[in-house]
């Protein structure tokens, strides 16, 4: 059920029609729209009874969703949500585009700077990185854990880039909550209800990984778990699913962007290095990804690849992502997007202040 008020309604009359819903013992949820705000309500089993609602000062009209994805769905917001992290350019779902790149796994503080320098000077606003890894055998590299959280908070505070880093379980999320500006939550949790209810209650955003044989609406209510709790920047993301292609490690299916986008407001980026599992296909995949319209990439870049403790083979030789990024900022503005010069202000600073560059500049 979604109640439309009506464009000139006060926040009194807003806070009035939130304040019934909860005392039928439903859970409102406010959406602010350009012209004016709609209260969602969730929680209910069964059908609301319109009547006392219909009739409260400012209520426009009550309109009955019949989607089961409410808080996704475009029926509630029409405008396309926009994730911004404050004191700096980046964002989700806005005009630039959102660069996130970083090795699959954190494997030590050199290896973790090694990359990052390397990423933020070509344009990365997100570090990426897992501290907590989700193998499918449970004899390879599993990730440093906290270690690996703290290497990357210092990446943050060296580089300036905004940190992403997966959750795997209940108990590794309240860690992460802590160390990360962004919460992955990977394909194979897609589905794990207790997690994304929890990433509901996490005051960060949440960057939600398509599970690898997840459908249209499967994805889309898996965000709603999270949206249902109150946390409202949830960023989608496609990965690849699994089909009988064995040419790639999964297919990449970019037609659920447009897709998405008709559907819901939320943002979503693409994985084209999951997606395909071969590095040899990241760059003409990222290509098309912006061409088709998505909100940015979350990119594996190694500067070691062939040594890397989990999925070298996807991942990009450095020189590569310049590559990748120099062609992004070329398709870029065709489809009306832009992409930030290079990360962030203290990025710049981190990457050019070398001890020549600091003694020329006490000078001047
Ligand atoms: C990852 O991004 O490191 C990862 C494990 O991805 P996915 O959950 O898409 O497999
Ligand atoms: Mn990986």
């Amino acid at each position: 059920m979604l109640i439309v008020m009506q464009a000139h309604a006060t926040e009194e009359q807003v806070r009035a029609v939130c304040e019934k819903i909860e005392s039928l013992g439903y859970t409102p949820h406010p959406v602010p729209g350009a012209g004016r705000t709609a209260v969602c309500i969730t929680g209910n089993k069964g059908e609301v009874e319109p009547g006392t609602l219909d009739e409260m000062p400012g209520v426009q009209e009550v309109i009955r969703v019949t989607k089961p994805y409410k808080l996704v769905s475009r029926d509630i917001k029409q405008e396309n949500t926009v994730i911004t992290f404050p004191g700096t350019d980046a964002t989700f779902g806005g005009p630039g585009l959102a660069i996130l790149a970083g090795p699959c796994a954190i494997e030590s503080r050199q290896q973790a700077f090694a990359v990052a320098e390397r990423v933020c000077r070509a344009g990365a606003q997100f570090f990426r990185g897992g501290a907590y890894k989700p193998r499918t055998s449970p004899y390879t590299f599993q990730g440093l854990g906290e270690d690996g959280l703290r290497i990357m908070a210092e990446v943050r505070d060296k580089f300036g880039m905004k940190i992403v880093t997966e959750a795997i379980d209940n108990e590794s999320l309240e860690l992460v909550e802590e160390y990360a500006d962004v919460v992955q939550i990977g394909a194979r949790n897609m589905q794990n209800f207790s997690l994304l209810k929890q990433a509901g209650r996490t005051r960060k955003p949440v960057l939600l990984k398509r599970g690898m044989s997840a459908t249209l609406e499967e994805f889309l209510m898996a965000a709603e778990y999270v949206m249902s709790e109150g946390n409202y920047r949830v960023i989608l993301c496609e990965r690849g699913v699994r089909t009988f292609a064995d040419h790639t490690r999964n297919t990449l299916d970019l037609s659920i962007i447009p897709a998405v986008q008709r559907l819901s407001h939320l943002p979503i980026v693409v994985d084209p290095s999951h997606g395909t599992g071969k590095r040899n296909k990241v760059t003409p995949l990222s290509r098309a990804a912006i061409a088709v319209g998505a909100d940015g990439l979350i990119v594996e870049v190694h500067h070691e690849p062939d040594k890397a403790l989990s999925d070298g083979m996807q991942s990009l030789y450095p020189d590569q992502f310049d590559e990748l990024m120099a062609q992004v900022r070329q398709i870029a503005p065709v489809v009306g997007r832009t992409v930030p010069a290079i990360g962030t202000r203290t990025a710049l600073a981190a990457v050019q202040a070398k001890p020549s560059d600091a003694r020329t500049s006490a000078v001047s």
